[in-house]
Parts: C-alpha cells; structure tokens; sequence
C-alpha cells in the first residue's frame, strides 16, 4: 500500500491534536465514509438496550443512539440495529507471516493479509494510518474495494499462502467480516490469525476464536496513562492477553519501542514481568520505532536501546524475546534459541529465514525438547526447511490485485 507523505504538525506526547470521538465520520473524506456505509451489514457483536444499542466489539463498549456511530466510526444504528462493516478490503497484500510479526507460527510461509478501515485508537505513531485512520483525517485518502471470501481465498491460493490475516485496521471493529473471511479460509485448509491491539471483549473473543489459530497483541507500553492517551486502557489489554492465553490461542506480543514514550527501563521491566506471569513461552517481538503520522520529533530507535530491550526482557524470564526492525542489527535477538540447550535452531534476517533446524513438531535437534508453537497447519505435513536444509529465501511483500 503507498502511504502518501506525512502532512501533520509534530507532536511528541503521542496524542493526537483532534479527539477522534469528537469527529464525525467522513470528517476526512465524505465520500469515502458514504462508500464504507454503503457496505454494511447487520452485525453479530451488539444488543439491545431501549432505543440504543451497545456494541461488545471491543472495550470501549459503545452504547450508540439512532443514528449515531461508535468511537471506531465504522459501525452505527440504524433504526435499532448495528451495521457493521463487510464485504470490502481497502489493503491486501502477501506478506512474509515474519512480517506480522509471528515467529512461532508457519515459519517462512506467506500470510495473505487484508485491512478494512477505521480503528478504535488514534495512536499519533500508527504506521497504518491511511487506513486506521481514514475516517477522521483527511489526509488519508485511500479506496475501498468489494469482495467476497471466496475470491480472497482464491487469491490466497494463487499467491501460495498457508495462512489468511486480518491486519492493517483494527480486525476487532470488523470482526464479522474477519470471521466471514476466515470461516472460507478455514474450509480450504488455511491457518487464520489477527494482528490486533488487544482492546478486545469476552464477546469479540468468543466470536473469533473458533476461526483463529494464532493471536498478535500489540502491547504499546505499560503506563495507563500513555494509553490513554491512545484511546485505550492499560487494563483492557493485560485482560486481553490472559484471557488469550487461557482460551489456549497461540499468541505473540509487540511493543514498539518509542524514545521518550515508553522506553524506560522500568517500564519495559514492569511489561516483561507482566509476560512472564501470563505465560513465559510468549515470544515478544521489541520492534524499532521510526518517525511516523504525527509522532515525528522523537528519534528512531537505536540499535543499542532495541537490544537493551530485549536484554530485560529475557533477563526477567522470557524465554523468546526478539528484535525487530533492524535485520542484521541485532545480533542473536534475530533468531530462535531452544531454552533448554542453547541451540540456535531458527536463523532469521529480518524476515528470511537463513536456516531451520526444528523437527516437524517444533522439536529442537539437538536435545529434542519441543518448543512451543504452531509449526504445521492442518493442510500442511511440512514447513520450508524443516528437513534442515536452508530454506528458500521469502518473497519480499506485494500487493494483491482484488
Ligand atoms: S467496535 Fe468499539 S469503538 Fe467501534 S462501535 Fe464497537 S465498541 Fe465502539
């Protein structure tokens, strides 16, 4: 997807100069808001309360009167009932499923991933904000385009992709098209999985987890109010995280790291320790943050701090902990070690994968202790390079045509 230049102000405390809530959809571009009205469909994630309905979508939990729209713009009453997005992508794109990121899961296969638009936070450093943020801003001018589940399954398989994605938006505010999309996808053998930012529900989380295999959380910092700052609560997420975990959804975390914004040492300890009470096998990704939207005056991340990162993070217990961003920066933080023996048994470089060691259930080869993961689909008997040859090196992401 081409993201046209940055127009905003710089700010540096990561909050956004307009509140969202207060915008009115298609305050950035009507025409594109009439289009994205216009495919819609009665949802599944809301009830009833008098004359306004509650969406359960995600935590904001949006009580909307007729004709109102929740904080996300994307989903509104009409006449009682919740419309909510579907049948369209406004990005589709194969991507390496490194690029995700998930090292636990499929290594070195495609990942077909869609996006629709509209996202319940306004991060000022979102890296995908002509989508996300394409209802409130007008600098975000982007197309929808219609198409049916079976016509990305199609592509998937034109492409080669062992697994489907909902990213690019927030997939939880449009969360029955997900669900519509990878119910297909499922039926071809397709692994599924979401890259969200964890403001999830008990509900939304009930309504995907049939369809999913794997889980990404966006974990943005450990203060709450930096959070909120973003549009969300620090609470919501940590609850999100354990209850992915009990659900027993495979699951990865991100934080990326933002100079100045969440990058103390304390709170990187504080968010690690949190991992390692949930679950200490979750792998956290520690990803380099660059100048981006409306976050443009901290500097990148450096090398130096990056590794810090993920320094505390194994030191507090975690046991997979990697660095992203910087491919062939960062040393070992790269690659995955069996924690038993020490044994480097995945060699990545950025989102190739350079060797691959692990037997066909994750087993290590040197001490055969099993490491935790998703390593073969219900589709697949093998994984590029699981006979420890080197593995063919990932095409680099492209667009899909719709
Ligand atoms: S998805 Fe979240 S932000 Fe959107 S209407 Fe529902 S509760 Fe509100």
């Amino acid at each position: 997807m081409v993201q046209p230049q940055n127009p905003h102000a710089v700010t540096r405390d990561g909050r956004a100069p307009v509140s969202p809530a207060a915008v009115p959809a298609g305050a950035g571009n009507p025409s594109l808001a009439a289009a994205v009205d216009r495919r819609t469909v009665v949802g599944a994630l809301w009830r009833a309360e008098g004359e306004r309905v509650r969406c359960v979508a995600c935590g904001h939990r949006c009580l909307i009167s007729a004709g109102r729209r929740g904080v996300c713009k994307v989903r509104f009453n009409e006449g009682g009932r919740l419309r909510v997005p579907f049948g369209y992508v406004a990005g589709l794109q194969c991507d390496p499923v490194e690029k995700k990121p998930f090292f636990h899961v499929l290594p070195g296969s495609e990942a077909l991933t869609f996006g629709m638009l509209g996202c319940d936070f306004h991060c000022a450093y979102c890296q995908n904000w002509v989508t996300s943020q394409a209802l409130r801003d007008a600098a975000a001018s982007t197309r929808v385009h219609p198409i049916t589940p079976e016509q990305l399954v199609a592509a998937a398989g034109r492409e080669g992709a062992k697994l489907v994605v909902s990213s690019y938006n927030e997939p939880l505010i449009t969360a029955e098209w997900a669900v519509a999309v990878f119910a297909a996808a499922r039926g071809a053998g397709l692994e599924c999985a979401v890259v969200s930012n964890g403001n999830a529900t008990p509900e939304a989380l009930e309504f995907l987890a049939p369809w999913i295999g794997a889980y990404k959380v966006d974990l943005k910092g450990f203060n709450d109010q930096r959070y909120r700052s973003l549009g969300g609560t620090l609470a919501q997420v940590t609850e999100t995280i354990r209850q992915l975990r009990a659900r027993g959804l495979w699951l990865e975390v991100v934080t990326l790291v933002v100079p100045g914004f969440n990058d103390s040492e304390a709170e990187l300890r504080a968010l690690a320790q949190f991992l390692v009470s949930v679950d200490p096998d979750i792998p956290w990704h520690v990803t380099a943050f660059h100048p981006d939207y409306r976050m443009t005056d901290p500097p990148a991340t450096t090398v130096t701090a990056l590794c810090r990162a993920a320094e505390l993070g194994a030191a507090a217990g975690l046991r997979f902990v990697y660095a992203g961003n910087l491919p062939g920066r960062v040393g070992e933080w790269e690659n995955t070690r069996c924690p038993n023996c020490g044994a480097t048994v995945i060699e990545r470089h950025g989102y190739l994968i350079r060797q691959y060691r692990l037997g066909p259930r994750g087993e290590c080869p040197r001490c055969q202790r099993t490491l935790p993961g998703r390593w073969s689909s219900p589709g697949a008997a093998t994984v590029p390079g699981d006979d420890g040859r080197r593995a063919e090196p990932h095409r680099q992401p492209r667009p899909v045509q719709c």
